[in-house]
């Protein structure tokens, strides 16, 4: 097999489509094989730190992400019941110029377009549509996907980026369904002009109780308003009616300070997610396929950087296949080793703050005094390791290319 034939990635998500531009910029093709009948067409909120900028930037799509993003002034913590704010980022010109980049927020369907179009107009991108990947074969000089229609696509590597529940890594870890924590998740769009409850509306604000939390902020240059609602539950497993989901989100939040009573009732209860998570694993490859983004270390999403982890994971992959010289044992082995500390951290990170999150008893009296003492120079420290970004191999970007960013 011609190792200029296009690298297959399973899954058009974030990850994956970030991989296909990066592998373009340095001139290799890709066929993008996504499951859905469309790219793109899940959307909620989602919060980008400045670590994914260096990603952007060099992909040549920040100025459409920014288009459509907004800055929030600051990230708060509030205590569930008393509603004090805790602790306070801000996230203006102080954190621009500590980071270099900015906190976003955007819509995940604005974003996911600005990848997309970005994707349409290099030769180098194939995205084909409604390609549920449910078979590969690994043949030592190049892999063979079959899709759920019967169609099949040989390329010379196999990129897994197919996200949480991965088929490409049920069959090449094999390490069972990822793990139920135990929490349930509900997320919700609404228009602001709706919004009745007396909070924040230009923040992200996270509301942190014992076993719950709610986070919020605006969309679409503050048209639009994002809600997800998590607690834990013992139905995490199970299927409801909305009366039941209403009863039980009624009891749960009972305690809760009036403004998340006045957001719970906004929920739109059709939607409702188990959250689950994966433990840190060493080996995200074999032979001529790999894993990335959330199909090999999906964190927990109170950091918010899963997205951003899978977005750092294409640019790095794709540099280092071009730096082996398609040497794909080499780049994969070089891809696990750039990354596993920093996305282990990032999912161990995301668990303790979990745990953070939802303290109670004496544990939310310690939270609550410690957060107290911080300060921004101390926020800007913890979060250094993540916001300023990963160490790229060396890059050596061709003349011709260089417009790409
Ligand atoms: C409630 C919530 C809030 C979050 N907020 C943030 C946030 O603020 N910031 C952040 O950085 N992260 C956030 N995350 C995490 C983020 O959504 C994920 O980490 C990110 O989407 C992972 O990207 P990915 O490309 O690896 O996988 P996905 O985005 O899951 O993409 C996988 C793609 O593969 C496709 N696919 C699946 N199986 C197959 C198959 N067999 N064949 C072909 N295609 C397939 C899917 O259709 C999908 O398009 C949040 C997650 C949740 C649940």
């Amino acid at each position: 097999m011609s190792e200029r034939e296009p690298i297959l990635i399973c899954g058009g998500g974030l990850g994956g489509l970030t991989t296909a531009l990066a592998l373009a910029r340095r001139g290799r093709p890709s066929r993008v094989l996504e499951g859905a009948p469309e790219f793109g067409a899940i959307g909620y909120g989602i919060q980008f730190g400045p670590n994914v900028f260096h990603v952007l930037d060099r992909i040549g799509v920040t100025d459409a992400v920014m288009a459509k993003a907004d800055c929030p002034p600051a990230v708060l913590m509030r205590d569930a019941f008393t509603g004090d704010v805790l602790a306070t980022i801000p996230t203006g010109d102080s954190f621009r110029a500590r980071f270099k980049h900015p906190y976003i927020i955007v819509h995940r369907i604005d974003l996911h377009h600005a990848l997309l179009d970005a994707c349409k107009g290099v030769d180098e991108i194939e995205l084909v549509s409604d390609a549920m990947v449910t078979g590969f074969d690994d043949r030592g000089d190049g892999v063979t996907v079959t899709t759920a229609d019967g169609r099949t696509f040989s390329g010379p590597a196999l990129i897994g980026a197919d996200g949480l529940r991965s088929f490409i890594r049920s069959r090449l870890i094999g390490d069972g369904e990822p793990r139920p924590i135990g929490y349930v998740a509900y997320r919700t769009i609404v228009p602001m002009w709706d919004l009745t409850a007396d909070v924040h509306r230009q923040a992200v604000v996270l509301w942190g109780g014992p076993g719950f939390h709610i986070v919020h902020y605006p969309l679409r240059h503050g048209t639009l308003f994002n809600i997800v609602a998590v607690f834990r539950t013992a139905t995490h497993g199970e299927k409801g009616d909305a009366a039941s989901y209403r009863a039980e989100l009624q009891h749960t939040y009972r305690e809760a300070h009036p403004a998340m009573h006045d957001l719970i009732a906004m929920l739109d209860l059709g939607w409702r997610g188990q959250v689950c998570a994966l433990a840190p694993i060493r080996h995200w490859h074999k032979g001529r396929v790999v894993l990335l983004g959330d199909a090999a270390h999906a964190p927990l999403q109170s950091l918010a950087q899963g997205a951003c982890m899978a977005i750092e994971d294409g640019l790095c992959l794709a540099e280092l296949i071009h730096a082996s010289g398609d040497d794909f044992a080499t780049a994969f082995r070089g891809f696990e080793a750039a990354r596993l500390v920093r996305t282990a951290r990032v999912q161990l990170e995301s668990r303790a703050l979990w745990d953070f999150y939802h303290a109670e008893g004496i544990a939310r009296d310690v939270r609550n005094e410690a957060v107290a003492a911080w300060d921004e120079a101390h926020m800007h420290r913890c979060l250094a390791w993540l916001y300023d970004g990963f160490a790229l191999p060396a890059e050596e970007v061709p003349r011709s290319r260089a417009g790409m960013g």
